[in-house]
């Protein structure tokens, strides 16, 4: 989160809250604060929460808050409710009783910026009714949703009003099914885009069949390696034969001993020698195949979702009472909530379409923006449709087969908005509007 989203709520909570840019010394406040007291000072700044009124502590002041602090040997003190220290440790943020003999330390927030988020949404005029569910959590039942999946390439640009159920079915229902079919899965591995996990997807990895039909799996070098194949031939005297075709004559022979051995019969290496015949077969050419289905209705209710979330980051609260977003917002929740059978139906493209050419064109010129191999670009576009009045959010991953124009409400809703309506990500970050 920005720190100024924090700073726009304390001066809207309390006018009196006043902020400054401080240019003296930082060397004793942890790197992660740094930049906070560099250009928002809290010089006089009282928030209420957690139950108490919590009151930032001014740079000038942080050294003599530190020594008030000494004795419970926290790394750095920066703000207090009533009395109780909320302090920096390790990079997590916590609060303890003050003045007790063994205060237990009760962590608030794994970082700074989610704590001031964590403190923006309660303090703010935000409601912390979930925009998407619409239910009314508590603080800690919200996470950071990306708008656009971290996975096609941004790192920055989420929202802090998803709960956390609705985070994870919207990103096992609806973000799964855009960021792992084959066509993303493509793009990801040509970009080396890493998803959470840290890991680039591979195409060859769901290459599960040669085009004859026979199972293959292939390795991290690309190699194919055939899935064994085995028979059983029952001779009418009643013998039986086994025939199995392998990588290699030792897994050959492993699985042979296996077979065996459930059908009760033990099987020495002495064995292969006599009675085992051992052949090769090469293949010149191993063909993969990929079966997919890709269900353009699903990708459209991804796309309405993205729209939504983004369509909330530039107009705010007052996009959630447009027709529009309710009607978007019943389709990606009920879908995110329903039943593993539910097919999302052709209604969806009353909103959605891919985007046009000429407004891709658009986007593509925005910017001075060089696109080439490990550049990854997206661009969010709110806009006015001229021709019908409505409006619209364009989205465009660059080098993607993922483009579209999603209509967010029927009426024209035209700037100045909370935010640009115009938004650039390269390399996962934010760059246009600029800071
Ligand atoms: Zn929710």
């Amino acid at each position: 989160m920005k720190f100024s989203k924090f700073v726009d709520m304390a001066l809207e909570q309390n006018p009196h809250n006043r902020f400054a840019k401080f240019n003296g010394n930082v060397e004793i406040i942890p790197d992660e604060l740094q930049p906070f007291y560099r250009t928002y000072n809290p010089v006089n700044v009282q928030i209420e929460d957690f139950g108490g009124d919590v009151l930032f502590c001014p740079a000038n002041e942080l050294e003599e808050l530190q020594s008030k602090y000494a004795y419970l040997g926290v790394q750095f003190v920066f703000a207090t409710c009533n009395d109780a220290p909320i302090f920096f440790h390790d990079g997590r943020i916590y609060i303890c009783a003050h003045g007790v003999r063994k205060p237990e330390w009760e962590e608030l927030t794994a970082d700074v910026s989610e704590l001031l988020s964590l403190l923006a949404v309660k303090g703010g005029t935000q409601s912390n009714k979930c925009i998407m569910c619409s239910k009314p959590k508590s603080l800690n039942e919200f996470s950071s949703e990306h708008i656009i999946p971290y996975a096609l390439g941004n790192h920055t640009l989420t929202i802090d009003s998803v709960c956390k159920d609705c985070n994870s079915k919207i990103g096992s229902r609806i973000d799964s099914l855009l960021v792992n079919n084959p066509l993303a899965i493509m793009f990801r591995e040509t970009m080396e885009l890493q998803g959470q996990s840290g890991k680039i997807p591979h195409l060859s990895d769901l290459v599960k069949h040669t085009s004859d039909g026979r199972a293959i799996s292939i390795d991290a070098n690309g190699i194919p390696k055939f899935m064994p194949l085995t028979y059983k031939n029952e001779d009418e005297d009643g013998s039986i034969m086994l025939h199995v075709e392998a990588s290699t004559k030792e897994e050959g022979i492993v699985i042979l001993k296996k077979i065996a051995s459930r059908n009760g019969v033990i099987l020495n290496d002495a064995d292969f020698e006599t009675s085992a015949r051992f052949g090769e077969i090469t293949q010149e050419q191993v063909t993969g195949r990929i079966d997919f289905s890709l269900d353009l209705n699903v990708l459209f209710l991804a796309a309405a979702k993205i729209a939504y979330e983004y369509a909330y980051y530039v107009l705010g609260d007052t996009y959630l009472s447009d027709r529009t977003a309710d009607a978007l917002r019943n389709m990606i929740v009920s879908y995110a909530y329903g039943s593993k059978e539910m097919v999302v139906d052709n209604s969806i493209g009353q909103f959605v379409m891919l985007m046009p050419e000429p407004i891709k064109d658009l986007i593509a010129k925005c910017g001075t923006l060089k696109i080439n191999k490990n550049t990854s670009v997206i661009a969010l576009l709110l806009g006015i449709n001229e021709a019908t009045n409505s409006t619209i959010v364009n989205i465009s991953i660059l080098g993607s087969p993922f483009n579209f124009s999603v209509k967010i409400s029927d009426k024209s809703i035209p700037p100045p908005y909370k935010k640009d309506g115009m938004t650039v990500l390269v390399n996962g970050d934010i760059i246009f509007p600029l800071e």
